[in-house]
C-alpha cells in the first residue's frame, strides 16, 4: 500500500488525553480497583428532567427525520434572541447561528472555516487539548503562548504580539478555561479584543463554561466589546456543560454571516444535522430559562462547595500550590515542585494511589495536573488524603 493504510492528517493526529484517562480508570473501576477519578470532563448530574421530557415527546412525535443542517428554526431564534441580548448580535438574526453536534465540532468548523495551510493560530497554553490538533487537522499552524499559575494562566496583549507574524489569523480564547478555570477580566479580554482589531484577527471564543462561575465573577463575550469586535468573533458554545448534556452533542456557534454560511455547508457535507430530536430538549431549555438557570444554579452550589473543599485540601499538601478557579469545574495545581514530569506524576498516583488526574503536559503546561471536582464529595475527600500521602512520600 502507497506510503501506509494511513494519511499524513491521522498519522499525526493524538488521541484525546482526557478521554484516554478516563477510559483507564473505568477500566480499573470494571475491574474492581477502588479508583477517585477526577479525570473526568464533564458534569456528574443528570439532564434536568424538564429537557428530557420534552425531547422524549419530540421522539414519541416522530421527529425522527433529518432536520435543517444549521439547526431547527425554533432552536436558531431562540439562540438569536439569547445572543442579542447578551450583546453578541447587534441584530436577532438567526443565520448567524449554528446548531452543531457538539461544542467540540463548532470549535473544529470554525477552525476549518477560517484557517488552512499558510495560516497561524495562536493558542494561550494550558489549552483545552483538542485545539492544536483541530488546527493541524485544518492544515494551519498552531503558535503557542504560555501563561503559568505567576499570571493567574492568562495571556498579556504584549506576549500575543511577540508571537504575531503575517501569517497570523485567528486566536483562540477559553473563557472560563479547561483546563485551569481562570477567567479574563473584562479589562483583559478589552485589551485583547483591541489587539486582534488592531492586528486583522479573527477570535474564537470558546464559551462553554460562561454559565459555570464562582465567587460572584461576570463572564464576558469578546464579540459584545463593539460592532468590529463582534465581526471578528466567532462564539462557540454549548448545551453539554451548562445543563448537564454532554451524551446529547449538542453544540452552537455564532459569527459574522460569510462565517455561519461556510460553516452551514461544511456542516451540510459532512454530519448534515445535530440529531433532530435533541435540538428539541434543548429548546425546552431556552424557552424557558428561568427554569433552566434555576437548575444551572442547583448544580453550581455543589460545584462551589466541592471546589472549595479541593482548594482547600490542595493547598493544605507542602509541595503544591494551587490557583484559586473562578469558573468551570476545574483546578490545576503546580506540582512541579517534586521534580517528576508531569505525566509520571499522574501515572504514579494512579498506579500506586489509584487516584486519576491528568496530566499538565496535555494542556501544553508541565509542571501541572487538572483535577476536576465535577465528582461526589467523598471522592474528593478520599482523594485528598491519597494525594497527600503520595506526595508526603515524594517529599
Ligand atoms: C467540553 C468542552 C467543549 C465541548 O464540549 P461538547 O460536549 O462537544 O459540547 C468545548 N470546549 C471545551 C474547552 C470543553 O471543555
Amino acid at each position: 500500500m502507497k506510503n501506509g493504510y494511513l494519511s499524513s492528517w491521522a498519522k499525526n493526529v493524538s488521541p484525546s488525553p482526557t478521554l484516554a484517562v478516563d477510559a483507564k480508570a473505568k477500566a480499573l473501576k470494571a475491574a474492581g480497583e477502588d479508583v477517585c477519578g477526577f479525570g473526568a470532563g464533564e458534569p456528574d448530574f443528570d439532564t434536568p428532567s424538564f429537557i428530557k421530557d420534552v425531547c422524549a415527546q419530540a421522539l414519541a412525535d416522530g421527529k425522527t427525520k433529518y432536520a435543517p443542517a444549521a439547526g431547527i428554526p425554533d432552536l436558531r431564534n431562540a439562540l438569536a434572541q439569547k445572543y442579542h441580548e447578551k450583546g453578541v448580535l447587534s441584530e436577532k438574526n438567526p443565520a448567524q447561528v449554528i446548531v452543531s453536534p457538539g461544542g467540540k465540532y463548532s470549535c473544529y468548523l470554525a477552525i476549518l472555516a477560517t484557517c488552512g495551510p499558510g495560516d497561524e493560530v495562536i493558542i494561550p497554553a494550558p489549552y483545552w487539548v483538542s485545539y492544536p490538533e483541530m488546527v493541524k487537522l485544518a492544515g494551519a499552524t498552531p503558535r503557542i503562548v504560555f501563561a503559568g499559575d505567576n499570571q493567574g494562566f492568562k495571556v498579556t496583549p504584549t506576549q500575543i504580539e511577540e508571537v504575531l507574524s503575517p501569517s497570523s489569523k485567528l486566536i483562540i480564547l477559553n473563557s472560563p478555561s479547561n483546563p485551569t478555570g481562570c477567567l479574563y477580566s473584562h479589562q483583559e479580554m478589552e485589551a485583547i479584543v483591541e489587539l486582534a482589531c488592531r492586528h486583522d484577527l479573527l477570535i474564537m471564543s470558546d464559551e462553554i463554561y460562561e454559565y459555570l462561575l464562582y465567587d460572584n465573577a461576570e463572564h464576558f463575550s469578546p464579540a459584545s466589546f463593539s460592532p468590529e469586535a463582534a465581526d471578528r468573533v466567532i462564539t462557540v458554545s454549548g448545551f453539554s456543560k451548562t445543563f448537564s448534556m454532554t451524551g446529547w452533542r449538542l453544540g452552537t456557534l455564532v459569527a459574522n454571516p460569510t462565517i455561519t454560511k461556510a460553516v452551514a455547508d461544511l456542516q451540510s457535507q459532512t454530519t448534515s444535522n445535530a440529531t433532530t430530536f435533541a435540538q428539541f430538549g434543548a429548546l425546552a431549555a431556552m424557552e424557558n430559562w428561568d427554569q433552566a438557570m434555576d437548575a444551572v444554579q442547583g448544580m453550581l452550589i455543589h460545584f462551589d462547595r466541592r471546589r472549595l473543599k479541593l482548594l482547600d485540601g490542595l493547598q493544605g499538601i507542602s509541595g503544591i500550590t494551587c490557583q484559586r478557579s473562578e469558573g468551570a469545574f476545574y483546578l490545576f495545581p503546580n506540582i512541579s515542585s517534586y521534580g517528576l514530569s508531569s505525566e509520571d506524576f499522574s501515572a504514579r498516583l494512579l498506579e500506586e494511589e489509584k487516584v486519576a488526574v491528568v496530566s499538565g503536559h496535555a494542556f501544553g503546561a508541565e509542571g501541572y495536573i487538572r483535577l476536576s471536582y465535577a465528582t461526589a464529595d467523598e471522592i474528593i475527600e478520599n482523594g485528598l488524603n491519597r494525594i497527600r500521602k503520595f506526595c508526603n512520600n515524594l517529599n
